[in-house]
């Protein structure tokens, strides 16, 4: 009997699977050998996921639970997290108990197995700032593994899990280490962080203050899931050469860039901007009016309509800018 996946995926699209697995324990994984030897999908919070078509697949969601403080010394602690943890939840809790290192990604959605999948940021800050290690069901040598940051190889919205080892493991928990407040070192030098914390508070600031003010930009500015279905930025910013950068800017002295070491990466809400997409909607389908970068569901759009607005912009982004535009959302 096939599955409706409507509630599962933040797009709140619907599409439906096979059959619907819930994991609530790492031990169950090696009796669901049969089902992850064919075809299957991995599924977290649905956050970042764009589901085109009915699958005709088994849909595996990660939902082992608990927050675990391994270790301590004066300045750090590390905490073993299930994957099934809603991001949002651990952020909340290592800030209400004075723990620095997580806070700039508050509300961020999603569960803690996916965040190293796309090494998750924001506002300056990545999980790799934290991340130590990556516990996961390896499918390949059929045996549960430890992984180290190093192995993780976690870059810009990218990781070992996106690249080579695609499709080869299950994260059951991840291990964080977290500043104690001797050593808590805020980064707030990301956009308007520092400028709205100083209109609320007097410095030095909080861990709290700063979780609270990101919430506060956030909610200001991303669309709410629970109310307009979409999955964050749907493309990735893309990061080009230094030459063809200064050829770019030849012909769009305005466009908006950031230096990363000695390429230059593009915000691509700008480009996406500048062909004329924000605000677009049709029929149900839009982009978002607030941020480009975001492809919304304003109600019974399908699958298919966004993923053919998202090439739609791929191709005039390239057509005026000659620029690939790749997507951050895994689109099934
Ligand atoms: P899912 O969407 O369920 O899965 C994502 C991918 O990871 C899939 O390929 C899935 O197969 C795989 N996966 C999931 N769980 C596991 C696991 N346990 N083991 C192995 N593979 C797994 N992202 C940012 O980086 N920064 C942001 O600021 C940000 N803001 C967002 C704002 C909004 C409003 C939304 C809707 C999304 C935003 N995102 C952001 C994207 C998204 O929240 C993150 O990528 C998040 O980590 C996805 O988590 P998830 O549990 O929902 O993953
Ligand atoms: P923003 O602040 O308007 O900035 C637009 C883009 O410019 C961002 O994508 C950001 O890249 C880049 N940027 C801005 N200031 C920068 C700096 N000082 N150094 C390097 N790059 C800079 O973006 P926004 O949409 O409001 O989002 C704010 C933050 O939340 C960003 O970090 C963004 O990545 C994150 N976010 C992510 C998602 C998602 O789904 N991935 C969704 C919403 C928000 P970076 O993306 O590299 O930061």
């Amino acid at each position: 009997m096939p599955v409706s996946l409507k509630n599962l995926t933040t797009f709140g699209i619907e599409a439906t699977c096979a059959e619907l697995y819930e994991v609530h324990s790492p031990e169950q994984i090696p009796s669901y050998h049969g089902i992850l030897s064919e075809p299957h999908l991995i599924l977290g919070g649905g956050s970042n996921i764009l589901i085109t078509k009915n699958l005709e697949i088994p849909v595996i969601a990660i939902r082992n639970q608990g927050i675990h403080i391994e270790q301590e010394n004066q300045s750090n602690i590390w905490v073993k997290v299930g994957a099934g943890v809603v991001w949002d939840e651990l952020v909340h809790w290592a800030v209400s108990n004075g723990f620095g290192g997580v806070e700039n990604l508050s509300l961020i959605p999603g569960h803690v197995g996916a965040a190293p999948v796309q090494n998750i940021g924001a506002y300056g800050v990545e999980i790799a700032n934290a991340l130590k290690s990556v516990t996961a069901w390896d499918k390949f040598i059929q045996n549960f593994c430890q992984i180290s940051v190093q192995d993780c190889q976690l870059g810009y919205r990218d990781s070992y899990f996106k690249q080579k080892g695609k499709d080869r493991f299950i994260i059951t928990e991840i291990t964080l280490c977290l500043q104690k407040p001797p050593t808590y070192n805020p980064i707030l030098s990301y956009g308007t962080v520092l400028e709205e914390l100083r209109k609320s508070y007097l410095e030095p600031f909080t861990i709290q203050q700063v979780r609270d003010t990101i919430v506060e930009i956030r909610r200001t500015k991303l669309p709410d899931p629970k109310v307009t279905g979409n999955a964050g930025s749907f493309f990735r910013n893309p990061i080009i050469s230094h030459e063809q950068f200064v050829e770019l800017q030849k012909d769009f002295p305005a466009i908006v860039h950031y230096r990363v070491h000695n390429e230059v990466k593009l915000a691509a809400g700008w480009l996406i901007e500048q062909v004329g997409w924000k605000g677009y909607r049709q029929g149900d389908v839009g982009c978002h009016p607030k941020q480009a970068l975001v492809l919304v569901n304003y109600g019974k759009a399908t699958g298919a309509e966004v993923w053919e607005l998202a090439q739609k912009i791929q191709q005039s982004i390239f057509q005026k800018f000659n620029v690939k535009l790749e997507p951050e959302v895994n689109v099934y």
